[in-house]
């Protein structure tokens, strides 16, 4: 019998998501079957899945190491941690006044349009030292574990000229070497055209294909470039310059796009072979059929509709219906959603956008990680896949989006180690506690290898 790293038995459901073996996401209604197996166990050796199965089944085929860690998840979900698609976390400082402002009914755009917005992000950003930026979005990625994700994408964007980009993809990198959730670079230096070229937006452009790009690509830490194609932002010709210009240099496209007005982002998604078009609050049905086609996946980001205190929600079930691959994020920023919770995005794509929470649990780990490219190793839990795990204290995975603002998890386990709870001894005595009233402490465990 093959001895093992780290057993996980017992389990209410299981949730496999029996991802398909090229890795291409989910669509229709794939997206509902999550491959549940009640009495579940999984088998993991080092950072990798070894086998699912019954709890007799593995209990059979596999025993413990010496040293190897059992979990009896009893009563419990046990099923891939999420995946974080589309985040902003690498950001200094907050934007209260703002928040207030629009509550006092100011556009988003007429606040952008003031200097407030994305601007003075970046004037933040400029400002910080990196000892400030590290510690800030460290803290951020802090509480995305405590609410049971593993992999994080994050977006340059703040800093808007050559030196301040290349020192957000550098930090971004840095955030990965210091925390134990893993960490997917993506530059977005087309965040916003930058005061400074705002009479000459082309100018910007000409910036960002002749000299930014190139220097971007040349520290081969971005895997994916993304555009802000929006009215007043990028237009789709500049989007395109710049996609085209990014692809040609190794990094892949993804877009912000067809946000507040229908612009025809979700087409150059797709004309471009985007790996995603996120957003798509306005997409046309033209837009929708054409990443369908091109197999697009659309990262869709409810809590922003939400914090803008808009009712513009994307067609979820009419992209589902037509074949689109829909997955889900946060959108972590400080201006439009200023939110670290996955599980509170799956209670508002089910609440707001008619999504079954099946559909919402594929959406936030396997089509989750199709949108960041690594959906054949990573958001399923099958034989070869990295073992990022999360156990619910619930008995169904419909706790998540029924049990709103609150968090179910028992523990977490990233590449294999138990990252939540920490090694701290129990404060509460030999049992762990099960009724979830103290929060999970972050454990502070050995390094990730990867
Ligand atoms: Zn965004």
């Amino acid at each position: 019998m093959k001895a093992v790293s780290l057993l996980i038995h017992s389990a209410g459901q299981l949730l496999t998501l029996a991802p398909h073996a090229d890795g291409r996401p989910k669509r229709g209604s794939e997206m509902g079957e999550l491959g549940v197996i009640g009495d579940g166990a999984v088998a993991v050796d080092g950072a990798r899945i070894l086998a699912v199965g019954t709890t007799p089944e593995i209990r059979e085929r596999f025993t413990l190491a010496p040293d190897a860690t059992e979990i009896d998840a009893r009563k419990a979900v046990v099923m891939p941690a999420f995946i974080d698609p589309h985040t902003h976390v690498l950001f200094r400082g907050t934007r209260e006044w703002e928040f207030e402002e629009r509550l006092r009914g100011t556009s988003y755009m007429a606040i952008a349009a003031a200097g407030g917005g994305i601007h003075s992000s970046v004037r933040m950003f400029r400002e910080a030292s990196d000892e400030e930026l590290l510690v800030e979005s460290l803290a951020r990625l802090d509480r995305m574990a405590a609410l049971g994700t593993g992999t994080v994408e994050v977006k340059t964007g703040y800093g808007l000229d050559p030196e301040q980009e290349l020192r957000a993809l550098r930090l971004i990198a840095e955030l990965d070497r210091r925390h134990p959730l893993q960490i997917v670079p993506t530059y977005l230096g087309a965040h916003e055209v930058p005061q400074e070229f705002r009479d000459s937006p082309d100018a910007y452009v000409d910036l960002l294909t002749e000299r930014m790009l190139p220097e971007a690509a040349s520290l081969g830490i971005a895997r994916f470039c993304d555009v802000f194609c929006e009215k007043g932002v990028f237009s789709v010709a500049q989007s395109r310059r710049i996609l085209a210009a990014a692809a040609a240099l190794g990094m892949r496209p993804k877009l912000h796009a067809d946000e507040i007005e229908p612009m025809g982002g979700a087409e150059l998604a797709a004309e471009l072979g985007a790996i995603s078009a996120d957003h798509l609050g306005r997409i046309s049905e033209e837009g929708m059929l054409a990443m369908a086609a091109a197999g697009v996946v659309a990262v869709l980001l409810p809590g922003t509709v939400f914090s803008l205190g808009s009712r513009n929600y994307a067609p979820a079930r009419r992209m589902i219906e037509l074949g689109t691959p829909v997955a889900l994020a946060t959108d972590c920023n400080p201006g439009s959603s200023m939110t670290e919770s996955q599980p509170w995005i799956i209670a508002l794509a089910c609440l707001q956008m008619a999504m079954t929470p099946a559909e919402a649990v594929t959406a936030t780990t396997y089509n989750a990680s199709a949108a960041l490219g690594l959906a054949d190793q990573l958001g399923a839990l099958s034989p070869g896949y990295r073992a990022d795990i999360q156990i619910l204290d619930a008995p169904s995975y419909a706790r998540l989006p029924y049990h709103v603002g609150s968090s179910d998890l028992r523990q977490l386990v990233i590449g294999g180690n138990l990252l939540i709870p920490g090694p701290e001894p129990p404060t509460l005595g030999p049992e762990p506690p099960t009724l979830g009233l103290e929060p999970p402490t972050l454990g502070r465990g050995p390094r990730l290898a990867r």
